[in-house]
């Protein structure tokens, strides 16, 4: 098989890096964590992405999440363009605001009212804002290896582009802003109790992922979504899932609707802006009314509810909400990782496997992962491996072994038969390549 060439992406990283930190916008791009050059995007359309050398790739990493019906899709691009012609920004009410944010409520159960913000950092700050105004107390708890935006309080154990770099948090990260931050172990119930017993009254919210995807795919261990519910409440703090990855991906209903559990509230991102930005926090209705102008809560944003990303949202959600649409996507994720499961057997290579809905993920490990200590013991060199090979063979996963990777409704079963010929091939010079 002759080398794909990466001539023009390797030029333009080279000048990128002169005039912008590491050459990207938000660090994983930078291929950091399985070395190599970056490949420059030119386009992209359905499950495919072209970079700027002319090479094609199946794409499972769908700019981490939020296309959920492929690259430019014609209901999004149309309702994009169309809202274009009328105005991009008016930093006044518009009914699109609305009409999302009752779609949101319609399918997300622990969601009656929402804010829009613009990206998924600004809605878990917020949320916890909210958190903290609403109980009256400043104390949070996070779990280790859940990544909840860039914000100085959260960036603490928080895997993601953080366990890529391997950081275990950030310097310019005040130790004031991190103090009220309390970080566990995913998946140990014991631990929340105990927590709970040494500040009592003084803890806000307990944030999570409720489907871990930031340190690779990790999911909650039967009962322990259960148990986070019971505690908070027995504890009267509130319960946050961080569903900006989970929404709409695990279930259309995101996790809550999948679990059936109710958090107090709810932070939103990718999904809901079909590819343009977006962020959200929503929750019960006593909760929201916190929120400026109902309530003394402060929060504002020039380009919050931004028309574009509203209508770019809503033309998403109508259209993943079509009957049989998530489920078809569901099934292209499962058949994926089932295949590829099935290759690391055929070669001998230890792999774990896992999927939630359209989400799925794998680890080099001997043993299941259930948390961000387990995460951590794949091998990362066999990932890096594997990765690069997969690409040469026209299939872009995550540029690092501590993300998920996604479906979409363009994924359909000959485009997920087609990526894993490619990754027969990708395993297959693996082992020929030692
Ligand atoms: N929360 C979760 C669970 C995420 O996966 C992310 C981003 O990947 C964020 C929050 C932050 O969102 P954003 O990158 O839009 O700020």
């Amino acid at each position: 098989m002759t080398k794909l060439s990466h001539e023009r992406s390797k030029a333009l990283f080279e000048e990128a890096q002169r005039f912008i930190p590491g050459g990207v916008n938000s660090p994983v791009r930078a291929f950091r964590g399985v070395g190599g050059t970056p490949v420059f995007i030119a386009k992209a359309r359905g499950p495919y992405l072209w970079d700027v050398d002319g090479n094609r790739y199946t794409d499972f990493v769908m700019s981490w999440g939020p296309l959920v019906l492929g690259h430019a899709p014609e209901a999004v691009v149309k309702a994009v363009q169309a809202q274009a012609e009328l105005g991009t920004s008016y930093g006044a009410p518009t009914e699109l605001e609305t009409r999302l944010a009752r779609k949101v409520a319609e399918l997300m159960p622990g969601v009656e009212m929402l804010r829009f913000v613009s990206s998924g950092t600004e809605a878990t700050m917020s949320a916890l804002r909210l958190a903290r105004a609403f109980t009256r107390r400043d104390k949070i708890v996070k779990f280790s290896g859940h990544y909840h935006g860039h914000s100085d309080m959260l960036l603490v154990q928080a895997g993601s582009g953080v366990a890529t770099l391997g950081l275990p948090d950030s310097p310019g990260v005040p130790g004031g802003a991190a103090q009220d931050t309390l970080t566990l172990p995913f998946n140990d119930l014991g631990a929340l109790e105990e927590l709970f017993a040494r500040f009592p009254g003084q803890i806000a919210a307990v944030i999570l992922e409720p489907v871990a995807g930031n340190m690779g795919l990790v999911r909650p261990q039967p009962g322990y979504l259960e148990g986070l519910r019971r505690l908070t409440r027995e504890h009267g703090a509130l319960l946050i899932f961080d569903e900006v990855m989970t929404g709409f991906r695990v279930a259309l209903g995101g996790a809550q609707a999948h679990y059936a559990l109710e958090p107090d509230l709810t932070t939103l991102g990718k999904v809901i802006g079909g590819g343009l930005p977006v962020g959200a926090y929503g929750g019960r209705r006593e909760i929201m009314q916190w929120v400026a102008p109902a309530g003394p809560m402060y929060q504002a944003g020039t380009l919050s509810g931004n028309p574009l990303a509203m209508a770019a949202g809503l033309a998403t959600l109508e259209e993943w909400s079509r009957p049989g649409v998530f489920e078809a996507a569901a099934e292209a994720a499962r058949t994926l990782v089932e295949g590829i499961a099935a290759l690391a057997r055929q070669a001998g290579i230890p792999l774990q496997t896992d999927q939630a809905g359209t989400m799925f993920g794998f680890f080099f490990t001997e043993e299941p992962v259930r948390d961000y200590a387990s995460a951590k013991t794949s091998d990362v060199q066999r990932y890096a491996k594997f990765f690069h090979a997969a690409l040469e063979h026209g299939v872009y996963l995550a540029p690092s072994q501590f993300e998920a990777g996604f479906t979409s409704a363009a994924h359909t079963p000959e485009v997920v038969a087609q990526a894993l010929e490619g990754l027969e091939g990708a395993f297959r010079s693996m082992v020929d390549g030692g």
